[in-house]
């Protein structure tokens, strides 16, 4: 018989989306409820984020008039997935992730805003939509989180304006363009940052107005704060413990020791994906591959998936991520997404050979399958090259380096300017510094300019669906996608197939529990998030279509092991918790 450091009824391993919106519905459900984040700092991959959350049918599409139905819902997640994911999964996630919201709405600090423009990634499929499905949480301030705001994890710096700003969505898309309201915008929050210094000094030197991933996690925190959930930090799970073919806890390392943690309910596995584990990249993804490239939370090292598999666990689509175009600083360890400037017009991605390899504005996903495709086929594409024109440069933001207008060449860091942006005074004199045959490289821009100038990509199709355009320049027509290369000075990044995260892992059953290669429920254990098999198959269905899962098979697992756990132990269901005001909204 096992001898126990700690009991409860259902442990959580990790501290991302999935896990604490797992947390709160166990706790509501009278489960006593413990989370364990092996790293420093609380939220994951969840808290870099953009912290989008893709909810068919959402009660917050109403308010900008947007209509929608399950029909359609089921509709368009049928086509994208293609067949390949059961329709199971797909019905549950349509009912139960709008019970979801709701039910955080209701008793929870989580708040979200519908982005009425943001268009489901292919908003021509049936069933697709031009923009609503895609949530924010609203921007709320960290200091309510008091001493816990320290330890929430940093966004990404590619969420940071400036290094130093978080805006929402909704304002970033307005900003990248720059113009005059733009501007304004920009110096309106130059100085609320200089008027909120005092604050920002009294919140360890960071600004506690949250947006993003971080604005989701801090309301996901707050709300277990005020339940009493423990959430022990710099805590790993090391091993689960199985008696008579049942998982009922877990080793956990605190402070340097080995913790055995009784999980009368269960254990839930929401440890995130294996983008950080070399070699599980190189086992099951496809070639090259890197932990460098990915933009996803240091930690994620495919622990939970790991223990899974040692107890016999299937998985599926561990050749697959929620890919994304980065580029990389030098001497930088993580990737730097490049979603907006994919679409802009005046910038092409190339192969080391010189040639366009797809249609760049195209939802990030399918931007570096295409680059694997051409990798495979001439070996040639990883990495490539961002490259664009003097217009651009002056227009819009390439990763780190800001627009030349409010940014120019001058202004950069020598490190940028040395080792990261190369720059030419003519096509062929950048091919020469790229390694990139010339003769090709000025080929393909002539080419491509010749379609701009048409406002038609023959090759590519290029922002000619909605979703392409909406990171596009709508002051440029016919295409808002399209610009030649025209104008000198020409500049390049480097390019990488990264993504935001693993999406292969362990296959669950519709309501989050683990399963054995014949179907079985591996009983006491769950999975959820990237330690779990997307069901999202091969494709992304809108911004949030990873973080809207994650949550909803988290909360979905805690009812389960509320409902089916070991019966031999009563839960106390008086802990539930009463409807609580919403807080800290800086909307
Ligand atoms: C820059 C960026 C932008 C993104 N934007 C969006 C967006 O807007 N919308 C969207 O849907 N998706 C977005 N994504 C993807 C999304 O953030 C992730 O897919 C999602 O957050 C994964 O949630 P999770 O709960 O599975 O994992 P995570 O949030 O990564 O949490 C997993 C946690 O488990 C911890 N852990 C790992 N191993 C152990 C262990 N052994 N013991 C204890 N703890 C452990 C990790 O440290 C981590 O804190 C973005 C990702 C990035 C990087």
């Amino acid at each position: 018989m096992s001898e126990w450091d700690e009991t409860v009824d259902f442990l959580v391993v990790g501290s991302g989306a999935a896990a604490m919106a797992a947390g709160i519905r166990a706790h509501d459900l009278g489960m006593r409820t413990l989370l364990v984040e092996k790293g420093e700092a609380y939220g994951g991959s969840s808290a870099m984020s953009g912290g989008v959350c893709w909810v068919g049918n959402n009660p917050h599409m109403k308010k900008y008039g947007i209509v929608d139905s399950d029909g359609e819902v089921l509709t368009y997640l049928k086509a994208i997935t293609k067949g390949e994911v059961e329709e199971r999964y797909l019905v549950t996630y349509r009912d139960e992730s709008r019970r979801m919201i709701e039910y955080m709405a209701r008793k929870t600090h989580l708040a979200f805003d519908a982005l009425d423009r943001y268009t489901d990634y292919y908003p021509e499929a049936p069933g697709g939509k031009m923009g609503g499905r895609s949530m924010e949480p609203v921007p709320f301030d960290g200091a309510l989180l008091g001493a816990d705001f320290e330890a929430l994890r940093r966004p990404a710096a590619s969420a940071l304006v400036l290094g130093k700003f978080m805006i929402t969505a909704r304002l970033a898309k307005r900003m990248i363009m720059l113009d005059l309201l733009a501007m304004m915008q920009m110096a309106w929050l130059l100085l609320l940052f200089f008027l909120r210094s005092g604050k920002r000094r009294r919140c360890g030197g960071r600004d506690p107005y949250l947006t993003n991933g971080n604005a989701l996690v801090a309301r996901l925190r707050l709300s277990l704060k005020d339940r009493g959930v423990p959430l022990w930090l710099r805590a790993p799970r090391r091993e689960l413990v199985s008696e008579g073919g049942r998982v009922v806890g877990a080793v956990v390392v605190r402070d340097g020791k080995a913790t055995r943690v009784r999980a009368r309910r269960g254990v839930l596995l929401a440890a995130g994906g294996f983008e950080r584990n070399l070699s599980m990249r190189q086992r099951y993804g496809p070639a090259p591959a890197s932990v460098e490239w990915t933009a996803g939370n240091e930690h994620n090292t495919g622990d939970g998936i790991l223990a899974g598999m040692d107890l016999g666990a299937a998985t599926a689509l561990m050749d697959e991520a929620w890919w994304t175009p980065t580029t990389q600083l030098p001497g930088a360890r993580s990737g730097w997404v490049l979603v907006v400037e994919k679409s802009l017009p005046g910038g092409i991605f190339v192969s080391r050979r010189g040639e366009r390899f797809t249609n760049e504005a195209a939802p990030y996903v399918d931007v570096v399958v295409e680059m694997y495709r051409d990798q495979k086929k001439t070996g040639g594409s990883i990495p490539g090259w961002m490259i664009f024109d003097g217009r651009y440069r002056k227009k819009y933001i390439a990763g780190p380096v800001g627009p030349g207008k409010v940014m120019p060449d001058s202004s950069l860091g020598r490190k940028l300017r040395t080792q990261f942006l190369v720059k030419a005074s003519s096509i062929e004199e950048l091919a020469g510094k790229l390694d990139v045959p010339a003769s090709t490289l000025k080929a393909t821009v002539e080419h491509f300019n010749g379609m701009a100038r048409r406002g038609k990509d023959e090759d590519f199709h290029r922002g000619e669906s909605a979703s392409d355009r909406y990171y596009g320049d709508d002051r440029v027509s016919p295409n808002p996608c399209l610009a030649p290369l025209d104008t000198a000075p020409y500049y390049a990044i480097p390019l990488f197939p990264g993504d935001l995260g693993t999406k292969g892992g362990l296959v669950t059953d519709t309501r989050g529990r683990v399963q054995d290669a014949e179907g079985r429920a591996i009983l006491g254990l769950y999975a959820a998030g990237n330690t779990s098999a997307s069901i999202m198959g091969r494709t992304y269905p809108g911004a949030g279509g990873t973080i809207g899962p994650a949550m909803c098979f988290g909360f979905l697992s805690a009812e389960d092991a509320a409902e089916r756990g070991d019966q031999d132990q009563p839960i106390d269901r008086t802990s539930a918790v009463v409807d609580l005001p919403d807080a800290g909204d800086m909307g």
